[in-house]
């Protein structure tokens, strides 16, 4: 039987959404959202388990899935043996301490010796000791914030995005320690056939972030300018130059990165360009 990659994903969270999105974008159809445990692609030797984001590793570990998507935080709190293949860009977030409103706060120091209630005792216990920081983690698995409230803990660690949850709670938050987005996860060691059908994923993935990074533009320019232009758009490899009907005038098609373009914008323009178009690119591949 050839090979099939196994991908675990999470089944409905943070994550799910742009997770079903990447693979749609490399052009891997599956169906989702349907209540099933798993789905085999229809066009790539693939087959998707949905599951809570947390288990993820420890199937990666023991081999039901081959690769997983899971938040770096949650990857790197966990003791399985897993790698981190690719970094994916989405679902980011910072894991941060936090404390009641009205205490003063003076530094990480302020902790010594209190207890702080968090879902993360490694990313925290690993934090507090570079810091030189002696405090006693008090492991809970949800609900954190409320912890400070009940008088559980002086100070929690949690993730956090808007902060609106600690507001409500009556917390503040006082120091990030830990920052993190969506990465892909493998075991260390894949058999070959199932390698190189992550070799054609990841070749895939790269492509849609690339062109999401970036821009195709064209515009028009005079001809005494296009040295200046297109010095400012060196493109994959060179800008494309083709002449207007109009005497004296060129049309220049280049790709631009996004930060770039934004920098580079008034520059192109006071060297004479008009009639500027910028299109999103579907795929990118160098
Ligand atoms: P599950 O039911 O699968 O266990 P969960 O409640 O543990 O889900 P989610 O809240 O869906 O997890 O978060 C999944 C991951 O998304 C987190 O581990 C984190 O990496 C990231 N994340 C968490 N909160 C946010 C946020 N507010 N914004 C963006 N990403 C977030
Ligand atoms: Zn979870």
């Amino acid at each position: 039987m050839s090979s099939i990659l196994r991908i675990a994903l999470q089944k409905s969270g943070r994550l799910s959404e742009d997770s079903y999105q990447l693979f749609k974008e490399c052009g891997i159809r599956f169906d989702y959202g349907t209540g099933k445990l798993k789905s085999v692609s229809s066009n790539f030797p693939a087959e998707f388990l949905f599951l809570r984001d947390d288990d993820i590793p420890g199937y990666v570990e023991d081999g039901v899935a081959d690769l997983g998507i899971v938040g770096e935080n949650v990857a790197v709190e966990s003791t399985h043996q897993i790698e981190t293949v690719h970094r994916l860009g989405f679902s980011k977030c910072r894991l941060s301490l936090a404390i009641p409103r009205g205490t003063d706060w003076n530094g990480i120091q302020d902790l010594n010796g209190k207890s702080i209630a968090t879902s993360y005792p490694r990313i925290l216990g690993n934090y507090l000791s570079e810091q030189q920081v002696s405090a006693e983690i008090h492991e809970i698995s949800g609900s954190v914030e409320i912890a400070p409230g009940i008088g559980l803990a002086e100070a929690i660690c949690d993730i956090v995005s808007s902060g609106s949850t600690l507001l409500s709670n009556g917390l503040k938050e006082v120091e990030t320690i830990f920052r993190s987005e969506a990465i892909l996860i493998a075991r260390p060691t894949l058999e070959d056939e199932k390698q190189s059908l992550l070799n054609k994923l990841l070749f895939r993935i790269k492509a849609v972030q690339a062109a999401k990074n970036n821009k195709y533009i064209v515009l028009n320019a005079p001809n005494n300018a296009l040295d200046q232009i297109t010095s400012l758009l060196p493109g994959m490899k060179s800008p494309t130059v083709t002449p207007l009907a109009t005497e004296g005038w060129s049309s220049v098609h280049s790709v631009i990165n996004e930060n770039d373009f934004w920098e580079n914008i008034e520059a192109i323009r006071s060297a004479g360009a008009q009639g500027i178009l910028v299109i999103p690119i579907e795929k990118m591949i160098y």
